[in-house]
């Protein structure tokens, strides 16, 4: 039997273990050092001034969403190739979503097409309130043309990071929030780094931090110069918002930490893995990842395109074929407004050509750090004969 091999995973040293057996030997297990500390860490690292930690990227969506007053009456636009966690945090707010097209050639929000769905809404008041941008497998989106349009129409802009710490777009950190105002990472363990859950929220902005802050932990608050009414003593504490209890905790936060220290070497082995890909396969009738000499991806997934029209087989067979050798190959992502729950708000796929075509095509193959040379030529291998039918 073909041992297994899934298209991501998680990487935990001895030191990553080690670091969260102190924390559960001492005083907290929540609500300690750890969770500040992780957010300083991660903070610094990317060049932001605040980061507010959460128990998942989901959570730091929908908080990033509260910060910018997301509401009933408002509009949120994203990628329609994205997780439903990038859509799910406007209609959690009660606001409208809507999708632009994706780039054929990146895959992320189409800053084009943006900007002619931005014209015309102009024209119909339809403007969106919030933009939030996702960079698919860790590849950067255009974020100057977004951040020149927000600029033009007013929108703000939530950057969906989740597959993309430790990238750099335009030579600078993803998640400095140059061109955003809310930057979101998640450290689910097939992402880059992991906290087992997790997420956080990167901002330059003091107001959003603040009220990230008092959304996260059920609005609440003990700080005597935000108070809004007399403290009564030591045990005051008044709740201004309907919060939520999104915490992280400090034993996830010490996993974290621990990670993070070992980001670059991650990235730089997820890179490896990628430089390898394209030496194996760049012959075969695929479209590979397209790199920029702008960017550096991060590489949280690895996304093939099939050449169909060059093939006698397709999609569903290539995929079964490598699933049946236990390569666990995956699809990223069924397009968000096909999902049934998004039915009701009568989305036409005919609006989204980019999204159906790459949808039609895409494969995800194995990617992460512990991916050894013999997995990759197996992958590769099987891939190749897959391909000729
Ligand atoms: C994983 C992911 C999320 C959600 O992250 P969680 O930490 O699992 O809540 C959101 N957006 C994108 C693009 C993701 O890949």
């Amino acid at each position: 039997m073909q041992e297994v091999i899934p298209y991501g995973r998680q990487d935990i040293s001895q030191a990553d273990i080690d670091q969260v057996i102190e924390v559960l030997k001492s005083d907290y297990l929540t609500q300690g050092p750890m969770v500040p500390r992780f957010e300083k860490m991660v903070s610094e690292k990317c060049g932001a001034d605040f980061a507010v930690a959460a128990n998942s990227a989901t959570s730091a969506l929908h908080l990033a969403c509260l910060a910018l007053t997301v509401n009933a009456g408002d509009i949120v636009w994203t990628s329609p190739i994205t997780f439903v966690a990038s859509a799910n945090c406007a209609l959690y707010c009660g606001a409208k979503i809507d999708f632009v097209d994706i780039n054929p050639r990146t895959y992320n929000l189409d800053a084009n097409k943006l900007a002619l769905k931005l014209a015309a809404a102009e024209k119909t008041g339809t403007l969106p309130k919030v933009v939030i941008p996702v960079h698919l497998a860790g590849k950067p989106c255009d974020m100057r043309a977004i951040y020149s349009l927000s600029q033009k129409y007013g929108f703000k802009i939530i950057e969906d990071a989740s597959h993309a710490i430790g990238g750099r777009y335009v030579d600078q950190p993803i998640g400095n929030c140059q061109f955003s105002d809310i930057t979101i990472f998640s450290f689910h363990p097939v992402k880059i780094i992991t906290t087992g859950e997790g997420g956080m929220a990167l901002t330059n902005n003091s107001e959003l931090f603040a009220r990230m802050q008092l959304y996260r932990s059920h609005g609440i608050t003990r700080e005597p110069s935000e108070l809004i009414l007399k403290s009564e003593g030591a045990w005051y504490y008044e709740q201004q918002e309907l919060g939520f209890n999104y915490r992280l905790t400090d034993i996830q936060a010490a996993l974290g930490i621990s990670q993070l220290s070992r980001l670059k070497k991650l990235i730089e082995m997820r890179h490896e893995v990628a430089a390898a890909y394209y030496d194996l396969l760049h012959s075969l009738p695929l479209v590979l990842p397209q790199t920029d000499p702008e960017d550096y991806s991060a590489f949280h997934l690895f996304i093939i395109r099939l050449k169909l029209a060059e093939i006698s087989i397709s999609r569903l067979e290539v995929f079964n074929r490598l699933r049946k050798k236990n390569i666990m190959v995956n699809v990223h992502y069924i397009p968000v407004y096909r999902q049934p729950y998004y039915q009701k708000f009568n989305f036409d796929k005919a609006d989204f050509p980019e999204a159906e075509s790459y949808y039609s095509s895409a494969i995800t193959i194995p990617m992460y750090p512990g991916l050894t040379a013999d997995q990759i030529e197996f992958v590769a291998k099987e891939l190749s004969d897959a391909l000729q039918g």
